[in-house]
């Protein structure tokens, strides 16, 4: 690591709190000389990240990322690629620089097995790949059987736009041609999920596009929630952007979801029922796949962690960071991810040298886009408290009513610019 990339990581890491990480039951004396073998499985937000750091911080490790596609593309900024605002490859991050400048194998492959008993990761190309610890972070897999009538095949026809790739633009596409004055309805997901302020800036951005196309059309959100992530701050944004444009059907109003008819475009709740002209159905969520078959998640469908190091409580050698693991009360987002990226990568350069362990303390930071000129966000720092054996929000705050939204959009496209840099390099 160049000095300038060393400072930078150290002001970086004493700003987590996450320098002095690693304990002591991690720290496995390794024979003198042999490389310190990490494998890191999923190329999104978190899992790029623990690559970079763990290079970063110690460059010695031998370091795979295996990733299954060749071009990772990102959720966030997706809802403004339905808005009209970019178009979808402004979406795509390449694993180019990393591959360039880190020091890091990048694989391109699915992880079939984590083999945890022999501590060896099989790829579907038959290779397998042995590790002192691996990094999970396979982001989110969807509850199929949640919701009578959206299955996987159902998802084909009506598109969730909850995983980065094609669906966004066919969404975006299917907002374009919708019918003058039609209704757009969007089924938004319950507790825990990816992205918690995602499905109110969805509606948002869709207004815009719609009032300057189709002023006439309607959003519908029905939630099978009872609140809402900044949801002061988004009903504000909604009477002085799109007055009489959005409603939200909260669960308290027409009572739960009772069933989906994707042929008819219409979702019945207990109280009532509504007919979409363009329907989006985000369904309910668990951790990825493989960490469900890998037997790492819990009775919740996600995976319990010790959040000092995201080390699984179901394995000594492996952490499991992103939306896939469990860290209330942080939420599910891009930030998060890559903050408890570093705090991993920390925990495992510590591990290699038989360091003990501190304490860290994990921020997250979200944006959400109302308009291009307009922005809200919410903020969250969080500490590990021995008594609560996980995290505590020690301080929070949301965007307050009376400020500039500009500039808060000014600072939410600075913070994707560097965001997309720390991760992907
Ligand atoms: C519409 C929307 C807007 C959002 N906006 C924001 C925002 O503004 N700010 C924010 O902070 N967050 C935002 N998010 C949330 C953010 O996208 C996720 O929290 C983030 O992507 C989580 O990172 P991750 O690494 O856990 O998972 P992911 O980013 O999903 O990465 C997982 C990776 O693992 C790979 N993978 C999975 N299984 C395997 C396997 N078996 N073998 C090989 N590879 C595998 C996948 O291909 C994928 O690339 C948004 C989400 C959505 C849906």
């Amino acid at each position: 690591m160049s000095g300038m990339d060393r400072r930078r990581f150290l002001l970086h890491a004493a700003a987590l709190g996450a320098t002095t990480l690693s304990p002591g039951s991690l720290a496995a004396a390794k024979p003198a000389g042999a490389p310190f073998r990490v494998v890191v499985i999923g190329g999104g937000y978190g899992g790029a990240t623990a690559a970079r750091y763990l290079k970063l911080i110690k460059p010695d490790l031998d370091v795979t990322l295996v990733e299954r596609t060749q071009r990772y593309v990102s959720c966030p900024g997706s809802n403004e690629v339905i808005g009209g605002l970019h178009p979808a490859s402004w979406l795509e991050r390449r694993y180019e620089n990393l591959r360039r400048n880190s020091g890091i194998r990048i694989v391109c492959d699915e992880v079939k097995e984590l083999e945890r008993s022999r501590r060896q990761v099989i790829l579907d190309t038959g290779t397998r790949l042995p590790y002192d610890r691996v990094v999970l972070s396979p982001g989110v897999a969807f509850r199929w059987d949640a919701w009578a009538g959206y299955d996987e095949a159902a998802s084909r026809r009506i598109p969730h736009a909850w995983q980065g790739g094609p669906q966004t633009l066919e969404l975006r596409e299917e907002l374009a041609a919708m019918r003058r004055g039609g209704v757009m309805v969007i089924v938004a997901p319950p507790n825990p999920y990816r992205c918690p302020p995602g499905p109110y800036e969805r509606a948002s951005l869709a207004a815009y596009y719609l009032k300057q196309r189709n002023p006439r059309a309607k959003i519908l959100i029905i939630d099978p929630k009872t609140q809402f992530s900044k949801q002061a701050l988004f009903l504000k944004g909604w009477e002085d952007l799109y007055p009489g444009m959005i409603e939200w059907v909260p669960m308290s109003a027409e009572g739960a979801i009772d069933r989906i008819d994707v042929t008819r475009r219409t979702v019945h709740l207990d109280f009532g029922q509504h007919v979409a002209d363009v329907l989006n159905v985000i369904p309910p969520q668990k951790a990825g796949t493989l960490a469900e078959r890998s037997g790492l998640t819990d009775e919740s469908g996600w995976c319990p962690i010790d959040a000092r190091h995201f080390l699984s409580s179901r394995d000594p050698f492996i952490h499991v960071i992103g939306d896939a693991c469990s860290a209330p009360p942080m939420p599910k987002s891009a930030f998060a991810a890559n903050t408890q990226a570093k705090v991993a990568a920390a925990a495992i350069a510590d591990a290699a040298e038989g360091r003990d362990a501190g304490t860290p303390t994990l921020i997250n930071h979200c944006y959400s886009f109302l308009a291009p000129d307009y922005a809200i966000s919410v903020t969250g720092v969080y500490r590990y408290s021995e008594s609560e054996h996980g995290l505590t929000a020690t301080a929070t705050g949301e965007t307050p009513m009376d400020a500039d939204r500009r500039l808060e959009a000014r600072s939410a496209r600075a913070w994707q610019r560097h965001f997309a840099r720390d991760a992907f390099g």
